[in-house]
C-alpha cells in the first residue's frame, strides 16, 4: 500500500477526536473529522479525495462503528479504505470485536500509548502484503482492566440484537431525512434487499407509493408519544402496515422508528369477507338502504330499487326517501320521529303501505340506527309483501269458508236430528198407545194405529236412504254406471208406480215422449230415481182432478225432459230455494204434505253429475214445471259396464212354497235378541224351521247339530264379524254351497260390495221389508217355482 497521508477520525467524543487530530496533524497527516457514524458517511460522500485510512470509534449512538464498518466494507466505492477500530471496550469484548470486519483494532488507552499503536498500525498497513490481510489482535489491550458494568451492558446489547433479529415485525431506524440506518432481518425481507443495500437509502424509495409514504411520515406529529395511526401500503405481492414513531434526542427530532407488519393474509381474508358481505347485500331479496340524518339515500342494494319499481332497479343516491313513498301510510314528512329516542344499534319496526305504484304494494320496514363518525345513519329494510298479503287474504277466505262449512254442518245435523225425531216420535207414540192399552180393545183401531206407525217408520227409512244418498253424492262416492238409457221406458214405468195415487186423486197423467227419442247417456237406476222424485212431488202437490204431463224432446246435443203439473205451485220468493237441502215451502208442524225436503236437492246433484241441468218454473195456483236435461248417448258411448250385484238387482218375485216340500232350516245369527225374534216371526213356522245363534262361534256349532239350508247373519257381530264368518263358510269344502245372506244396517255401496266380496249370496239392508226377506230366502233355497 502507498503511504498514508489522509486520515478520517470518527468518534462521538469530541475531545478524543481533537486529541487524535492534533497528534496526527503534528506528525504531518491531513486529518478529516466526524463526530458520529452519519457524519462520517457525509464526509466520504462530500470529499474529492477519499481518506487513506479511517480511525473509527466502536460505540456511538445510532450508527455505531460496527454497522458503519459492515456497510463500508460492502460498498464498492469505500471497501478499499482500511478501517482501524478504536475501541474502549476491548478488554470486555475482545473476542467479538475481532469479528467486526475491520482491518485492525486498537484499544483506547492513554493518548500517548494509543498514538504509538496508531503509528505502528499505519506502518503495518503500509507494509502489508495484500489489501485483504487483517490483524487478529487488539493492540494496547494489555494495558486495560476489564469493567464489569460494561460487560453487562454489552451482554444486554447482544440480547437485544438477537431479539431484533428474531422478530416477525420489520424494524427500521431512519434518520431525519428518512435514510435507513438499521433494518432487522424481517424488515430486509419485507422491503426486499440485504441491509447493506438498504443502508443510507431513503426508506420510501423502495415503495411504489413513495409520495403517500412521505406524506404519511410528514403527518406524524413530533412528541414524546408521537405515533401516527398505521398506514397500509401495497408492496409487491404483499400488503404492509407501516407504523411510524418519531425519535427524539434530548427533545430534538433525530429520526424515526418504523415498524412493518405483513398483513397480506389478513387483508385477503378481510377482502373476501367484504366481497361476501357485498354479495349478500347485492343478492338479498329484501331492500336495504342507508339514509343520512336528512333521510337522503346514501346507499341502496338492487332489491331496494326493484321493490320501489325504479328503472333498472336502481335508487338514485342522494334523493330523499320520501320521494319514493308518496302516498304511503307512513308519517308523510319523515321516518325519523319514531326513531328520535332510539339509541345506536336499536331497531324499530315501521310498518307502512304504499300505493305509489299501479298495483298495490305493501311494504313493511324496520329501521336500525347507526351512529358513525359522520353522524347518524339509518339502515332501512323494506320488503315487498304483496304476495304474502295476497296469500294471507286467501288463507282468511279459506278459513271463512271452512267456518261457513262448519256452521252448515251443524245446521245440517240439527236439521237431520229434527227430521228423524219427528217420525220416530209418531211411531213410538202410537206403539206406546197400543202397549198401554189406551187405544182400547177394538182391533180395527189398533190396526189403524199400527198403519200410522208403519207409515211413519217407512218415512223414517226413506229419510235415512235419502240421507245416505246425499252423503254418497257429497263425499264424491256417487258411482254412476253411464250407458245408453231409453229414458221414455223409465218414465212410463215410474208413472205406472203411481197408478194407485192417480186413481185415488183422479189425476190425468200423460206421457209425451216419442218412441224415437234417442237414448240418453245416463244411469238406469238414477233415471228411475229422478222421475220417481219429480212424479211423487207432482202427484203430492196436485189436487184432485189435476193434470200431470211428462214430456221429452231433443234440444241440441242434449235431451230435455219436463214434468209439469197443474198443482198448487210455488210462491215466487221461495222458488229459488226448492233445490236446497231440507227446504220445504211449508215446513210447519201442520203442513199438509209429507216429505223430507231432500228429494230435489238429490235430484239436482245427480242430474249435474250426469252432465245435465235442472230448472223450475211455477206460479202459485197454476202449477209447476220442472225441466231437466241429459246428454245424448252418442255413437261413441261407452259400453255398459256390468254393474256389481246390489240388493236392488236381486229378483223380488214372490210365490208360495209348493205343497209337499219339507220345511227350510234357517240358521239366524244376530247378537240383537229383538232382531232374532223378529226374524223368527217373519219366517212362518209352516215353511221354516228357525235355529238361532247369538254370535259367530255359536253359529258354527249349530252346523253340527242342525245342518242349515241357509244362513242369515248380521254383518256386525262381537269377536268374529258376520263378514268373516261368511268368508269361512264360503271357503269350507263342504259348507261352501250353503247360501249366506248378510243382514246389515250398513247401507253404503262400498259396504254392500264388501259383503258380496266375501261370498255372500245376498245382502239385505236393515230395516228390510218382510216380503224381501221371504223372497230372498225362498229364492236361494230354491223353494219357489221359476
Ligand atoms: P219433499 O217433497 O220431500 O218435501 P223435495 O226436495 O222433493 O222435498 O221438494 C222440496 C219442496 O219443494 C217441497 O216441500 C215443496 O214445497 C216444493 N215442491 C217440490 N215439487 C213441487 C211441485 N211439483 N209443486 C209444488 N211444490 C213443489
Amino acid at each position: 500500500m502507498t503511504k498514508i497521508r489522509k486520515v478520517l477520525v470518527v468518534d462521538n467524543n469530541a475531545t478524543i477526536v481533537e486529541l487524535l487530530s492534533a497528534h496526527l496533524a503534528g506528525a504531518g497527516y491531513e486529518v478529516a473529522k466526524a463526530f458520529d457514524g452519519l457524519q462520517a458517511l457525509d464526509r466520504l460522500v462530500e470529499t474529492d479525495t477519499l481518506p487513506d485510512v479511517i480511525l473509527l470509534d466502536l460505540i456511538m449512538p445510532r450508527l455505531d462503528g460496527q454497522r458503519l464498518t459492515r456497510f463500508l466494507k460492502q460498498d464498492e466505492l469505500y471497501c478499499a479504505i482500511p478501517i482501524i477500530i478504536l475501541t474502549g471496550i476491548a478488554s470486555e469484548d475482545e473476542g467479538a470485536i475481532l469479528s467486526f470486519g475491520a482491518d485492525a483494532y486498537i484499544a483506547k488507552g492513554r493518548i500517548e500509548d494509543t498514538m504509538v499503536n496508531v503509528f505502528e498500525t499505519f506502518r503495518w498497513l503500509e507494509g502489508r502484503a495484500t489489501a485483504g490481510e487483517t490483524r487478529d489482535v487488539v493492540l494496547g489491550v494489555e494495558k486495560l482492566f476489564p469493567r464489569e458494568m460494561t460487560r453487562e451492558l454489552l451482554h444486554i446489547k447482544g440480547h437485544l440484537d438477537t431479539m431484533l433479529a428474531m422478530m416477525e415485525e420489520g424494524v427500521v431506524e431512519i434518520d431525519q431525512d428518512h435514510r435507513i440506518l438499521y433494518a432487522n432481518p424481517a424488515a430486509c425481507r419485507l422491503i426486499g434487499g440485504g441491509d447493506h443495500q438498504l443502508f443510507g437509502k431513503g426508506l420510501s424509495s423502495f415503495f411504489d407509493t413513495k409520495d403517500s409514504l412521505e406524506r404519511y411520515f410528514g403527518s406524524v406529529p413530533c412528541g414524546a408519544t408521537a405515533t401516527a395511526p398505521p398506514l397500509q401500503v401495497e408492496h409487491g405481492h404483499r400488503v404492509l402496515r407501516i407504523t411510524f414513531s418519531k425519535l427524539l434526542d434530548q427533545s430534538n427530532y433525530c429520526g424515526a422508528l418504523v415498524i412493518l407488519n405483513d398483513v397480506t393474509e389478513q387483508v385477503r381474508r378481510e377482502r373476501s369477507l367484504l366481497e361476501l358481505m357485498e354479495a349478500i347485500v347485492r343478492h338479498a331479496p329484501v331492500g336495504l338502504c342507508l339514509l343520512d340524518a336528512s333521510e337522503a339515500i346514501l346507499a341502496a342494494n338492487p332489491a331496494f330499487g326493484r321493490i320501489l319499481r325504479q328503472p333498472e332497479g336502481r335508487a338514485t343516491l342522494g334523493t330523499p326517501l320520501r320521494n319514493y313513498l308518496t302516498g304511503s301510510g307512513l308519517a308523510q314528512e319523515s321516518l325519523l320521529p319514531p326513531l328520535a329516542d332510539a339509541g345506536a344499534g336499536e331497531t324499530r319496526n315501521i310498518e307502512f303501505t304504499t300505493a305509489v305504484f299501479p298495483e298495490r304494494i305493501v311494504l313493511t320496514t324496520s329501521a336500525t340506527v347507526i351512529d358513525t363518525a359522520e353522524g347518524r345513519r339509518v339502515l332501512l329494510l323494506i320488503e315487498d309483501v304483496t304476495e304474502k298479503a295476497a296469500m294471507e287474504r286467501d288463507l282468511r277466505r279459506v278459513n271463512e269458508e271452512l267456518a261457513k262449512a262448519n256452521r252448515a254442518k251443524s245446521t245440517f245435523l240439527s236439521m237431520v236430528s229434527h227430521e228423524l225425531r219427528t217420525p220416530l216420535s209418531v211411531v213410538r207414540g202410537y206403539l206406546s198407545l197400543i202397549l198401554e192399552g189406551k187405544i182400547g180393545p177394538d182391533p180395527e183401531r189398533i190396526l189403524d194405529a199400527l198403519r200410522v206407525a208403519d207409515k211413519r217408520a217407512r218415512h223414517l227409512q226413506h229419510l235415512i236412504e235419502e240421507l245416505l244418498d246425499l252423503s254418497r253424492i257429497e263425499s264424491g262416492r256417487l258411482s254412476l254406471h253411464k250407458e245408453p238409457v231409453a229414458v221414455g221406458k223409465h218414465a212410463r214405468e215410474v208413472v205406472e208406480m203411481f197408478r194407485g195415487d192417480q186413481d185415488r186423486k183422479k189425476l190425468s197423467i200423460e206421457i209425451e215422449i216419442p218412441e224415437t227419442l234417442p237414448d240418453a247417456l245416463a244411469d238406469h237406476d238414477k233415471i228411475h230415481q229422478i222421475f220417481t222424485n219429480f212424479l211423487s212431488n207432482a202427484v203430492k202437490f196436485t189436487g184432485e182432478g189435476g193434470r200431470i204431463v211428462v214430456s221429452g224432446r231433443v234440444a241440441g246435443s242434449m235431451l230435455e225432459f219436463v214434468v209439469a203439473d197443474s198443482g198448487i205451485g210455488i210462491p215466487a220468493d221461495k222458488i229459488s230455494r226448492v233445490f236446497d237441502k231440507f227446504y220445504q215451502v211449508d215446513s210447519s208442524d201442520k203442513r199438509m204434505y209429507p216429505g223430507t225436503g231432500l228429494g230435489l236437492a238429490i235430484v239436482k246433484m245427480i242430474v249435474t253429475a250426469l252432465g245435465g241441468t235442472v230448472q223450475v218454473e211455477s206460479q202459485v195456483g197454476a202449477g209447476s214445471t220442472f225441466t231437466f236435461t241429459l246428454p245424448q248417448a252418442g255413437a261413441a258411448a261407452p259400453a255398459a259396464a256390468a254393474p256389481e250385484p246390489t240388493p236392488a238387482a236381486l229378483p223380488t218375485a214372490v210365490s208360495a212354497l209348493p205343497a209337499g216340500v219339507e220345511r227350510t232350516r234357517v240358521l239366524v245369527i244376530d247378537d240383537d235378541l229383538d232382531t232374532l225374534a223378529l226374524t223368527r216371526l217373519l219366517l212362518p213356522e209352516t215353511d221354516f224351521e228357525v235355529v238361532e245363534a247369538y254370535d259367530a262361534f255359536a253359529g258354527m256349532r249349530e252346523f253340527y247339530f242342525h245342518f242349515p239350508d241357509i244362513v242369515l247373519v248380521d254383518a256386525l257381530l262381537p269377536l268374529m264379524s258376520g263378514l268373516e264368518l261368511c268368508r269361512v263358510i264360503k271357503s269350507h269344502p263342504e259348507l261352501g254351497s250353503i247360501p249366506v245372506v248378510i243382514l246389515s244396517a250398513a247401507a253404503q255401496e262400498e259396504e254392500i260390495r264388501s259383503g258380496y266380496r266375501v261370498g255372500a249370496n245376498a245382502y239385505l239392508v236393515k230395516p228390510f221389508r218382510s216380503q224381501d226377506l221371504l223372497d230372498t230366502v225362498r229364492r236361494l233355497t230354491n223353494r219357489q217355482p221359476d
